[in-house]
């Protein structure tokens, strides 16, 4: 509290802690992407030796110029505030796939990552460290320097802007929806004239699939206009719409997501009260005006049940997506960082609620009310402030603890039990017999080399590079010597690490020896006859080098653990010839096969080591079991089936350089807070969890998204508002130990017509979906699809028993608020989670990965996005807006065999060539001219030709929304390429006896009645 400085001012120079590598990148974005070429090594097995950075023979006439790619957006050249601007992953140039995701120049960063201004309450610029309790809990541990502002990450387009799925909330045009039928939104007004059951739903009168141009938009159906910048999401009147004649109607009115490509602007809060967010789905730019951004936290409900009671009667999931590092739009201000000096943030002493916008202030501003637990505490003297006739602090908007909804604070000594831990990185390479000839190996080497440049730099990097087949073998890094020296750990029972020092070394020093290393392994280990993997003790010896630390371990697999501790059996040949039963039992193949490697896990955990596994292979792996490892240290499983030496290479290098380039924290406690009367239920996601209030992240970034599942503990005052808080405590990737603050505030409801309307789709369908994907390993197949059925119809049969006066038995209503979760039911039930074929590890991947992906990611998982291709045309300026088409019904009626449509999860990227497609589009496209030439592995080119470059563009866009390179094939009709993307038809009846759309909401129909009855 030394140097008054005004509330809110910028600090003018970076403090002490100031860390040198920020000070260098300026320019390093252009370079990188100039520079990177190595998007297509795919070593060639035949030599095992890593191909230069070159572009492979293949590419087309554009050479590569910059590389760049999927994640979020900030198309370079746009006018993008200072703070964030570079860190984005440029639009690919054309068709070469493109590596995205580079670590921002420092000082590029959005605030808390280190860009943002550093306000220091109270005037104090001091950094000290030092005196108020604090504890953010009871689990903190470590310690960062003090605080400066650190660089670090990027800015950019939430992940999942779906621009296909828009704002189906709040729209009040439904009913003015061209076409007939769903006239009204009231409930029951639109009396059901026909009997169920006879379908003959016309298909061929909907526009049809067809290659001519233009002729492909999908109806927009309910097409409203987005909600207006700043507008207040009008509230729904007509709280329903009813469906005539499900099967009599054409597809073109049962409700579909709207794309928009407008983007919304949205101010969390206005007057006294919150807004409602636009759909998780949407485009939209943030303002935070007091409550958190939605990317940030997200309710079920925006408004709250005052009672448990009124929460069961409308069969709603009460739930919040924590996504606390979530991208920013480029567009959005920086998250402010506030120091409030040795003392720390200030807090309720009853409950540790830190301070936020909701506290209110009283006795002359010498006292606050905690809105979490009513305590009142005293105002520390150095923050008092007078308070204006509305009874606000005069202050208030200066000082963003007070009205933000998101701040960061600089974490104090009391929350830090070491000093901050530095990045530390360490690679571990399968180089068994088969990882070498797949052309695993020379991938994982050639990918790393190449992203060690996108690591933080600095003196406190370290980096540490292991093999294993059935051994595992540690390199010398730091000796110079002609060849790495190599030390061979056999005992793969009781591992142990060969030596203590220079296995793990600065990256800054040994950067000569590690590429050298990488660049001899795939030669090294090109006759390797050993088939066996140790992959679980190789994890173990490579985390006893780094444990004293802590760090990320980044683990490249190829084949089934076989060898050494926990080795693993090929368990799925018992399951093959199981799939029957399955649909009667739980299958025991979705669940881990050895507890050993919990125990593994938390060990792990508890030192700061979180792991990511890269699996690159050919068959079977367990991936039920392997995930347990990065599903408790807050990694995550890529997976790449069947690996493709020609097209995967340049996806494990995005994915990689994503993994390491995106914002990140690491050794994080989070914890959730809610105001009296609810509580945490459960956490769900990828951490670690030792105590009952908290979750210990090893590592936690951008993608990852955390459930909190909510509970009463007693009745809410109607009008009342509840308040949610999560906080988040870690350590940036340059050292800084941060307390990343997110409050949001609801008010309380006793009316269950103000719940209906204040329903969070497709946050509400997510929660359920996630906790699905939590029971599959321990429930039946069947049952969980009744299940999931189940869960839809309670939740419109609630609308219709609770919310509904008078009406007919013959109709089937459809809320507005709850108008797609039909569609999205139906989509879960044909999923890879819930179909009954396809391979386990398919599914256990499946399940894993809905763990911990955020809203649109999981919403685009279940309801893929297909838009045509054959005819893009792109009018809209380039670097504006998505350049993405409007998405089409997933319905085959919408594929004409003369057309080429792509479809994308999030995961995979499919491309169906239609059996009649105009060869010239062919060859412009792909550079064949006819149906038979389609390659089964496939790299997506760029040609000199307009039809070419959209859709490089296109598919560049997507990425950058999916914050992924996804896997793309391309399919077509007469073989299994072709079954495939015809099972994401979701709206279509398939062989395997799921029901076509209209025959699903007749179901669902059914079904509500006989509930009535
Ligand atoms: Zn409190």
């Amino acid at each position: 509290m030394t140097t008054p400085m005004p509330p809110g001012a910028p600090r003018q120079h970076p403090p002490q802690t100031h860390n040198p590598n920020l000070q260098q990148k300026s320019d390093s974005l252009p370079d990188n992407f100039q520079n990177l070429n190595l998007n297509m090594t795919s070593p060639s097995l035949t030599s095992h030796i890593r191909s230069p950075p070159t572009t492979s023979t293949s590419v087309p006439s554009q050479p590569i110029s910059r590389p760049g790619a999927p994640p979020p957006e900030i198309v370079p050249g746009h006018n993008v505030p200072p703070n964030m601007g570079s860190v984005r992953p440029f639009r690919p140039p054309g068709g070469q796939p493109l590596p995205f995701g580079t670590r921002p120049p420092p000082g590029s960063l959005p605030s808390s990552m280190g860009g943002g201004p550093i306000i220091t309450p109270g005037g104090s610029s001091a950094s000290g460290l030092g005196g108020r309790p604090s504890a953010f809990g009871g689990s903190i541990r470590n310690s960062p320097p003090a605080g400066v502002p650190p660089p670090m990450m990027v800015a950019g387009r939430p992940p999942g802007q779906a621009s296909g799925m828009v704002p189906f909330v709040g729209s009040l045009q439904l009913s003015r929806r061209p076409g007939p039928p769903m006239q009204s939104a009231l409930p029951f007004s639109a009396p059901l004239s026909a009997p169920f059951g006879t379908l003959t739903w016309a298909p061929s009168q909907v526009a049809p699939a067809t290659a001519a141009p233009d002729s492909v938009q999908p109806h927009r159906m309910f097409g409203m206009p987005p909600p207006q910048p700043n507008q207040v999401l009008p509230s729904i009147d007509q709280t329903g719409s009813s469906l005539e004649d499900a099967w009599k109607i054409n597809s073109n009115q049962v409700p579909r997501p709207t794309p928009s490509s407008s983007v919304i602007q949205y101010d969390t809060h206005q007057g006294n009260q919150a807004n409602t967010p636009p759909p998780a789905t949407s485009d939209y730019i943030v303002k935070d005006t007091g409550s958190c951004s939605p990317r940030y936290m997200r309710c079920t409900i925006h408004q709250i049940p005052c009672t448990a009671d009124l929460l069961t009667n409308c069969g709603m999931e009460f739930a919040l997506m924590v996504q606390p590092l979530a991208l920013p739009h480029p567009h959005e201000e920086p998250i402010p960082v506030v120091d409030f000096g040795e003392h720390g943030p200030i807090r309720c002493s009853r409950c540790k609620g830190y301070i936020n916008p909701f506290m209110k202030f009283t006795d002359h501003d010498r006292q606050f009310i905690c809105n979490f637990c009513g305590f009142i505490g005293s105002t520390p003297h150095e923050y008092q402030c007078n308070l204006g006739p509305d009874g606000r602090r005069r202050d208030a908007h200066e000082r963003p603890e007070l009205c933000r909804g998101t701040v960061e604070f600089v974490a104090t000594k009391e929350y830090m039990m070491r000093d901050p831990m530095p990045a530390v990185y360490f690679f571990l390479i399968d180089v068994s017999r088969n990882a070498v000839q797949t052309g695993a190996t020379a991938a994982a080497c050639a990918a790393i080399s190449q992203v060690i440049a996108d690591l933080p730099e600095g003196p406190r990097t370290k980096l540490g590079i292991a093999t294993f087949d059935s051994t595992v073998h540690f390199y010398n890094l730091k000796r110079v010597l002609q060849q790495p020296l190599m030390l061979i750990v056999p005992d793969v029972h009781n591992v142990y690490i060969p030596l203590e020092t220079d296995v793990v070394v600065q990256l800054s020093e040994c950067r000569q020896h590690i590429e050298q290393l990488l660049e001899s392994i795939p030669t090294m280990f090109q006759d390797n006859r050993t088939a066996e993997s140790a992959f679980v003790a190789a994890i173990k010896a490579a985390f006893l080098a780094i444990k004293s630390s802590g760090g990320k371990l980044l683990v490249f697999q190829s084949v089934l653990p076989s060898v050494g501790m926990v080795a693993l059996s090929a368990r799925d040949a018992e399951g093959r010839g199981n799939i029957s039963a399955g649909d009667k039992e739980p299958h025991k193949l979705l669940q881990p096969a050895d507890i050993a490697l919990k125990t593994l896990a938390i060990e792990f955990a508890e030192c700061q080591v979180c792991v990511d596994v890269f699996i690159t292979t050919q068959a079977y792996v367990d991936i039920a079991s392997i995930y347990v490892i990065p599903g408790t240290t807050g990694g995550q499983v890529y997976y790449y089936y069947p690996f493709s030496s020609i097209s995967d290479p340049v996806k494990l290098y995005n994915d990689l350089r994503w993994n390491i380039t995106r914002p990140q924290g690491f050794e994080a406690v989070m914890r959730v807070r809610c105001s009296q009367g609810i509580d945490v239920k459960e956490y769900h996601g990828n951490f670690c969890k030792r105590i009952p209030t908290d979750v210990d992240l090893p590592g936690i970034d951008s993608d990852k998204t955390i459930m909190v599942t909510l509970k009463h503990d007693e009745k809410l005052q109607d009008g009342s508002e509840c308040a949610f808080q999560c906080a988040l405590l870690y350590t940036t990737v340059y050292g800084q130990r941060r307390i990343r603050i997110s409050t949001l505030s609801l008010p309380c409801t006793r009316n269950l017509t103000n719940l209906f309307r204040s329903i969070d789709l497709e946050t509400q369908f997510v929660c359920s979906l996630k906790q699905v994907a939590n029971e599959i390993p321990y429930t039946p197949l069947l049952q969980m699809r009744e299940q999931v059925t189940h869960i839809c119809i309670n939740k419109l049969f609630a609308y219709r028993k609770f919310c509904t006066t008078a009406t007919k038995s013959g109709q089937l209503i459809l809320p507005e608020a709850l108008k797609l979760l039909p569609l999205y039911t139906l989509g879960l039930t044909k999923s890879t989670g819930l179909k009954t074929d396809g391979r386990i590890d398919d599914r256990s991947f499946w399940i894993n990965y809905v763990s911990h992906i955020s809203i649109p990611l999981a919403v685009c998982l279940v309801l893929p996005r297909m838009i045509a291709v054959h005819n893009l045309d792109l009018h809209k300026p380039e670097g504006t807006e998505s350049v993405i088409p409007q998405m089409l019904p997933l319905s085959s009626e919408y594929v004409s065999e003369e057309g080429i449509y792509l479809l994308e999860n999030g995961v995979d990227g499919l491309i169906y060539i239609g059996s009649l497609v105009d060869s010239n589009i062919l060859r412009q496209l792909f550079g064949f001219s006819s149906v038979e030439e389609t390659p089964n592995q496939f790299v997506l080119q760029q040609y000199d030709n307009p039809l070419s470059k959209n859709l490089n563009h296109v598919v560049n866009d997507i990425r950058r929304q999916r914050c992924s390179y996804l896997r793309w094939t391309l399919c077509r009709k007469e073989d299994a390429s072709g079954a495939l993307f015809i099972s994401y038809l979701v709206e279509d009846a398939n062989q395997k006896g799921g029901p076509s759309y209209s025959e699903f909401l007749v179901h669902l129909h059914r079904s509500i009645q006989a509930k009535i009855c």
